[in-house]
């Protein structure tokens, strides 16, 4: 008889560990934890904003249900916070940082200002490495091309990794409309696929709920005990339901955090192996490329493999970062190469660097205002600052409000390891939505009156002594009343005793 593998934490062994999580008598693989059901009694998980066509999104309404959802708030905040931390913690470990994110930004600016010479090069090598590369102008020709090849090969399920743009083209839906199933890899994103909900996230798509919330969502789908929210029992349930699905599909699709124009080959950066799985599984591999992945050169990568799991998720690197350089052995690979409003982008003169963006979700975990609102409460693809720029960009009405979801306090573009001056472009964005009149009414005529206030020094001073007076002496619910949004989640100072104007002219005379 052989002897068996030593464990590395024999105690953890089922007969010895009372908090081990078994079914029918069997240790589950993933139980080696102490994670324990919430004690507390879930609070129904808030949901997203509510979207009609073309009709402006009301982030405030949404964000407010947010807030209103106490545990998720603050798991929400304290999550992404520790994320940010993180990252700067392994900013601090690389004395060159600074640097890196200066060259990151000069090879992207490099790379988007010779898009169409970098393109073709991507194109010919792919093709010389046996790659189909297809051309798609929109998200309706994605989708149609996608829908061409799995029709091709009789193809009637699809496992995918997780990818931004295929959710920018509104891609399950549409499979789901020809009738064709798509099983999701990556645990967060199939999380909110069961829950037919949009990721929130760019990197941790169901980062917004809670355990409870997820334990709900097994239990209505995948038949789990509803009272169980074990962090352990709920991943290895779903694994168990899900890993049959994986083996038996008919192809696989991955996005692409970079595509190498001299050598024709794309890199995926995950951290569940799921890109492997959807890629290696099937014979059939599709990858949907945004025109903005491509850098120029191998020696380029590792820059930004460095910058982009340091600046996610505060880890030095991704624990899979796979390289697909074309078909394995009797199998086929396609590539999709997707424009979808990307060549407009790059000619807005404002706008255009947003394009230089990887992704990582930095500007979200240290946005004040998305950690407290929740990825959903955008109701866009794209959230979180580097979506306030994107997002206008697809449809300048519906997106009208975004971009003053934001405190300008520019933490976002400090963070970014492709320095995109994201505060300013959501300023500019303000500034070009007001010329274009898609700012509300309401909106109009405050900033209108604020203007003429600002222009006369002498009104202005008499409105802030009035003001101040007011707030001193007025009862508390003239203040907050439904009128004083800003009121609703502030505490309205006290009034200095003493302004500005009023000291330089008492101390100073007045004189310059
Ligand atoms: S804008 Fe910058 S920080 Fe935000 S996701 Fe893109 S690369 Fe990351």
């Amino acid at each position: 008889m052989s002897t068996p593998p030593a464990m590395l934490y024999p105690e953890l062994l089922a007969p010895f560990d009372l908090h081990a999580i078994t079914r029918d008598g069997h240790r589950l693989d993933h139980a080696e934890g102490a994670s324990k059901p919430l004690q507390s009694r879930p609070e129904p998980q808030p949901r997203g904003a509510k979207v009609h066509g073309s009709r402006p999104i009301d982030q405030a309404e949404a964000a407010a249900r947010f807030i209103a959802a106490p545990e998720h708030e603050k798991m929400h905040d304290e999550r992404l916070w520790d994320l940010r931390q993180k990252r700067d913690r392994e900013m601090h470990g690389i004395a060159e940082w600074e640097e890196l994110r200066s060259l990151a930004s000069a090879i992207k600016e490099h790379t988007l200002t010779h898009l169409d010479q970098y393109l073709e090069q991507f194109e010919a090598n792919a093709r010389s490495n046996g790659i189909h590369v297809h051309w798609a102008r929109d998200a309706v020709e994605h989708n149609q091309i996608v829908h061409g090849i799995l029709k091709g090969h009789g193809a009637k399920s699809l496992i995918k990794s997780k990818s931004m743009l295929t959710e920018e083209c509104g891609f399950r839906p549409y499979m789901a409309s020809v009738g064709i199933e798509i099983i999701e890899t990556d645990l967060g994103e199939r999380i909110q696929q069961l829950d037919n909900e949009d990721p929130s996230h760019v990197v941790v798509p169901a980062v917004h709920k809670l355990r409870t919330d997820v334990a709900e969502v097994f239990a209505k789908t995948i038949g789990t005990d509803p009272a169980n929210s074990d962090v352990h029992y709920l991943a290895e349930a779903q694994r168990e339901a899900t890993r049959p699905l994986i083996l038996a599909a008919d192809a696989g699709m991955t996005g692409c955090n970079f595509a190498v124009a001299e050598t024709g080959t794309f890199v995926v950066c995950t951290n569940e192996g799921n890109a492997d799985l959807s890629a290696n599984v099937p014979k059939l591999h599709i990858a949907s490329i945004g025109i903005e992945k491509i850098i120029p050169r191998l020696e380029h990568l590792a820059l930004f493999v460095r910058l982009l799991s340091r600046s996610a998720l505060g880890s030095p690197v991704t624990q899979y970062t796979s390289h697909f350089r074309g078909p394995r052995e009797g199998g086929e690979m396609h590539i999709v190469l997707v424009d979808n409003g990307r060549s407009e982008r790059l000619g807005m003169e404002e706008f255009w660097t947003s394009l230089k963006c990887i992704r990582c979700g930095a500007c979200m975990n240290t946005c004040p205002v998305y950690r407290r609102s929740g990825g959903l409460s955008y109701g866009a693809t794209y959230s979180g600052p580097i979506g306030l720029i994107i997002d206008p960009t697809f449809n300048q009405r519906k997106y009208s409000n975004l971009p003053f979801a934001s405190t300008l306090n520019g933490s976002c573009s400090n963070v970014c390891p492709v320095k995109i001056n994201i505060h300013e472009q959501i300023y500019a964005w303000r500034r070009v939505l007001t010329e274009c009149h898609e700012t509300p009414l309401a909106k109009r005529v405050e900033m209108k009156a604020a203007g003429e206030l600002l222009s006369r020094p002498a009104a202005y001073r008499t409105a802030v002594a009035a003001a101040d007076i007011a707030l001193a002496h007025l009862p508390r619910w003239v203040i907050y009343n439904g009128l004083n949004a800003w009121g609703r989640h502030h505490e309205v100072p006290h009034p200095p005793k003493e302004t500005f104007h009023s000291w330089y002219q008492a101390n100073r005379g007045g004189k310059q």
